[in-house]
């Protein structure tokens, strides 16, 4: 019999998951729209039918399942603190429920650090003793893996390097600081940057590019 695991992400638009092999291959893949709803019941039905329907579909029934969110993650106790896309996911048990629902072992983990994990066993960090994994998008994350073994830190947020202060006078960050990496270097600084430079005149080409008329 082969060993499977569910792995899901969860994220503001979509709640996706998927059946894993023990060698990283994606057996089965499902997507859901995240509920408009915000109640937690209703995100965590939701969630619950989709992993139900993921587990089904495989040959062999999964041996466990892990979730990777965003946000503030207790993985030791299975509580989203946080989330800054999912409003229901706040002080929420994620675990517990989807864990009797489904009769399979359940563990969440920030979605940064389960992302250094992946890369560190399936990925380009194979074989690495330590790694840093950067996520680069709307925001900035990061992940650690020190000694083969992902690095929480005291408060689950070892390697988030998105708020690091490059400059205390910089621009205003989400997270209330000034000048962290994620307001000078993440996607949404890129934009605004870009932006400015449109309306100042000075790109000229970025601003064909964004009228439309790709430069020639
Ligand atoms: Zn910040």
């Amino acid at each position: 019999m082969a060993r499977t695991v569910i792995a899901g992400d969860f994220g503001g638009t979509n709640l996706r998951a998927a059946l894993v092999s023990e060698a990283g291959e994606v057996l089965v893949r499902q997507e859901v729209s995240t509920p408009a709803d915000t109640s937690p019941d209703a995100v965590l039905e939701r969630i619950g039918d989709l992993l139900a329907e993921v587990r089904d579909r495989g040959e062999d029934p999964p041996v466990a399942v892990s979730l990777a969110v965003a946000g503030l993650i207790d993985a030791d106790r299975g509580i989203v603190m946080v989330s800054p896309n999912i409003p229901a996911f706040r002080n929420l048990s994620l675990t517990a429920p989807l864990s009797e629902r489904l009769g399979i072992h359940v563990s969440i983990e920030n979605d940064a650090s389960a992302a250094a994990l992946g890369e560190h066993r399936c990925g380009a960090g194979r074989g690495a003793r330590h790694l840093l994994h950067a996520t680069l998008g709307t925001g900035i994350g990061g992940g650690l893996v020190i000694d083969g073994r992902l690095y929480r830190g005291a408060q689950g947020l070892a390697g988030e390097i998105g708020h690091i202060v490059l400059d205390p006078a910089g621009p205003p960050c989400g997270c209330g600081s000034r000048g962290c990496l994620e307001a000078t270097a993440g996607g949404v600084a890129f934009g605004r940057r870009a932006q400015r430079l449109v309306e100042s005149g000075s790109a000229p080409i970025l601003a064909e590019i964004a009228a439309g008329q790709p430069a020639t």
